[in-house]
């Protein structure tokens, strides 16, 4: 089998052939074309050192990005191509970082630092595959299964236990036996992770395919990474079994979006972490952390008020996603009656639309009277503000109409009752 390679790639993987250095297309693009996934960029590794990489490329644009770590980007036919020399990773003291890389002339010791058997296969044209841990035969079967042996592994990076989780919902691919032992035995180590590092992995966990079969098993290990760095001992209890059960449903019955199904895995969490205190503390976003909490304090709310009134509170986009979370809760809690739930929020996800499509009234921007018309009939500081919003709720509930004349004088009113 050849792996079709795009031509820049082809081109710096030649230049390296032809100055007498082997290189190898490597790790996820391999991975994916033995999937037959396309893949969506190509890493390259090479017997060349950083020294000679730069001879061999004298004249092309270079960045030199993590050339301590043997990393080079090269610049050709406007593509930037990541190439790095095969290299053993000296011991890791800290769980982390190697203290060292060493340099190697062999593309087999490059592989065998690699993480899983899937993500430690290389391929060139003039070699062929490349494959001592039997890769592409774990492609087949679908499995994700460690390269060596997994508590070293994870004892060496502790964040290769979230890449088990990730690679494993994204490929959905069951975690080898071993492996997964190792995962739960190894949770501890996550506390050395930077806190981006885990939420980067989680975030790719969450938008894999079924991320809920993993969140149901791994309760133990995800409630270890959520746990704050300081945290000493145990880390706390954030569900109890049944509450972790039903945030994995819930997190399946959600649409591919990051802020509803955080939101959906954060729901219930006990106090005092809340979704808000978790995502900050994973150092989120801000607009996902905005997102995800604002839904979970609103969750219930559509039962509670009408939809119009809801928009008001929420605006389009925090309501849909509400409407999702609910929708996705319900089927979580009752799978017998999926379609049913499936149907009534169609409907509303249909009205929201359609309230949208006409334009109705649900922010003080748009109503028909303005804070110039209210200072005209006499209202003075706070009292305009206030006006204008029992103005826009009379609306939303229907009790008026969004029409000039007819809001003054309701104003108009409401001021003379005062006096
Ligand atoms: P993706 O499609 O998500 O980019 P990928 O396999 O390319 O998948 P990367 O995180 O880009 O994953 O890493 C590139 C390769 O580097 C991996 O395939 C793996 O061989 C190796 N790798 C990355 N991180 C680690 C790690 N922490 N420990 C061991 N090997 C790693
Ligand atoms: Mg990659």
């Amino acid at each position: 089998m050849r792996m079709e390679l795009p031509g820049p790639v082809k081109e710096a993987m030649d230049r390296l052939e032809k100055a007498g250095f082997a290189a190898y297309a490597v790790g996820g693009c391999v991975r994916d074309w033995a999937l037959g996934i396309k893949p969506h960029d190509y890493d390259v590794c090479t017997a060349a050192t950083p020294d000679e990489m730069k001879r061999v490329f004298a004249g092309e644009r270079l960045i030199e990005t993590g050339v301590r770590h043997g990393t080079l980007t090269v610049l050709l036919g406007g593509e930037p191509i990541e190439i790095t020399a095969f290299r053993v990773d000296g011991d890791y003291q800290d769980g982390r970082h190697p203290d060292s890389v060493r340099f190697t002339r062999r593309v087999e010791d490059d592989l065998s630092r690699r993480d899983f058997t899937v993500n430690a296969m290389a391929y060139s044209p003039a070699h062929g595959l490349v494959d001592p841990f039997g890769g592409q035969a774990d492609c087949k079967k679908g499995l994700i299964r460690c390269v060596g042996d997994p508590a070293e592994r994870f004892a060496e990076d502790s964040l290769r236990i979230l890449r088990a989780l990730r690679f494993s919902a994204r490929l959905c691919f069951p975690i080898e036996e071993n492996t997964a032992a190792a995962l739960h035995a190894g949770k501890a180590g996550l506390r050395r992770i930077s806190r981006e590092r885990i939420a980067s992995e989680l975030n790719g966990l969450l938008l894999g395919k079924e991320p809920g079969r993993l969140i149901a098993e791994y309760q133990d290990v995800l409630s270890a990474a959520l746990a704050g760095q300081e945290e000493t001992g145990d880390p706390r209890v954030l569900l109890d079994g049944k509450q972790w059960i039903l945030a994995a449903r819930r997190v399946d019955a959600c649409p591919r979006d990051l802020a509803v199904r955080w939101a959906a895995l954060l729901l219930e969490v006990h106090t005092p972490c809340t979704a808000s205190s978790i995502l900050t503390g994973l150092k989120q976003p801000t607009v996902l952390i905005e997102q995800s909490a604002v839904i979970v304090q609103s969750f219930g709310l559509c039962g509670r008020v009408e939809l119009p009134e809801a928009l008001m509170r929420l605006g389009p986009e925090k309501l849909e996603k509400l409407l999702q979370l609910e929708e996705a809760d319900q089927m979580a809690r009752r799978p017998d009656q999926a379609e049913n739930i499936r149907r009534v929020f169609a409907e509303r996800q249909k009205e929201l639309q359609a309230l949208l499509d006409r334009d109705a009234c649900y922010s003080i921007r748009q109503l028909a009277v303005n804070g110039r018309d209210l200072l005209a009939l006499g209202y003075q500081g706070k009292q305009v503000g206030q006006m204008l919003e029992k103005l826009l709720l009379q609306v939303v509930r229907g009790q008026a109409s969004n029409d000039r004349d007819a809001l003054l004088s309701i104003a108009r009113a409401a001021r003379s009752e005062r006096e």
